[in-house]
């Protein structure tokens, strides 16, 4: 699955599954542009991708701004080129009861999982309609098709994320471009590691048996690497994905089949 010559621009590049999607594309032969709000991390990933050989840009970008977003694409133009490969994968995942979700709670999860989505697409849908190629992939998560408790802020994004992957695919299906999403369950990254700090901290349960009850929510008893993820985003970004579009890609052990 070469990636040769094409730039791909991810969100939420500097650590987790979108730090793994950058070393997967600049393993293919990618120019990757790396954009989320800590600059440090954003660099590192950056300079990793510099040590496999291909150009790299770091990116300081909170993708919930319209502005930042347009900052960020246009300085990708200038520094690699217009934007083949978009790859929308900053997100937050904050729990509460649905009765204990405030508004800002809400809003910030609309915000960067939804509004973010949006704002990138929106950004370089217009570029690839006039090259007549592009590939999104949009990074969802299971909780797009299917509720899980005190998530109803996070699922209710990452169920709008794939409407707005479904919608954009019909769109642009005629243009060269495929519009996609990955859904994975949980995946060994800090989001996840948050999550069991919580679950320790609200039940004063051990840290081991949280993640385990985390692993057993999988079929496979075990949770996802980063880089399972960006395996199938790297696939959904080569060429030969052409016809797949408008679809939803579980990586997750089998715990959701639909
Ligand atoms: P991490 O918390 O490890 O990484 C999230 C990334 O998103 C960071 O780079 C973060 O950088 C960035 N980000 C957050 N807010 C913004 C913002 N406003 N603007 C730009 N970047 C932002 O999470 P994961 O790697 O685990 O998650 C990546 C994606 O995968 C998310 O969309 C998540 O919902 C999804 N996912 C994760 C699962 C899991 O179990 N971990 C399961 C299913 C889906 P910074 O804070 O510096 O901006």
């Amino acid at each position: 699955m070469s990636l040769q010559g094409r730039v791909v621009f991810i969100t939420g590049g500097g650590r987790g599954i979108g730090r793994a999607v950058a070393l997967a594309m600049a393993g293919a032969g990618a120019r990757v542009a790396v954009a989320a709000r800590t600059e440090v991390q954003v660099e590192a990933v950056a300079a990793e991708v510099r040590a496999l050989g291909v150009d790299a840009l770091a990116l300081a970008c909170d993708v919930t701004s319209a502005d930042a977003v347009g900052r960020a694409v246009g300085r990708t133009l200038e520094a690699l080129g217009p934007v083949d490969v978009l790859v929308n994968n900053a997100g937050i995942a904050e729990s509460a009861l649905l009765t204990r979700t405030d508004d800002a709670l809400w809003a910030r999860t609309i915000g960067v999982n939804l509004t973010g989505t949006f704002f990138c697409m929106r950004a370089v849908l217009p570029s690839m309609i006039a090259r007549g190629f592009g590939r999104i992939v949009n990074v969802a998560s299971i909780a797009a098709k299917v509720g899980f408790p005190y998530t109803a802020a996070y699922c209710a994004s990452k169920h709008g994320v794939l409407g707005l992957t479904r919608a954009a695919a019909l769109e642009v299906a005629t243009k060269g471009i495929t519009v996609n999403a990955v859904c994975p369950g949980w995946v060994e990254t800090d989001m996840t590691a948050d999550s069991i700090a919580r679950i320790v901290e609200k039940t004063g349960r051990p840290a081991a048996d949280a993640r385990l009850s985390l692993e057993r929510m999988s079929p496979q008893h075990r949770l996802i690497q980063p880089e399972e993820v960006a395996h199938i985003v790297l696939m959904l970004a080569s060429d030969a994905a052409h016809g797949i579009t408008g679809q939803a890609i579980n990586v997750d052990g089998g715990e959701v089949m639909a």
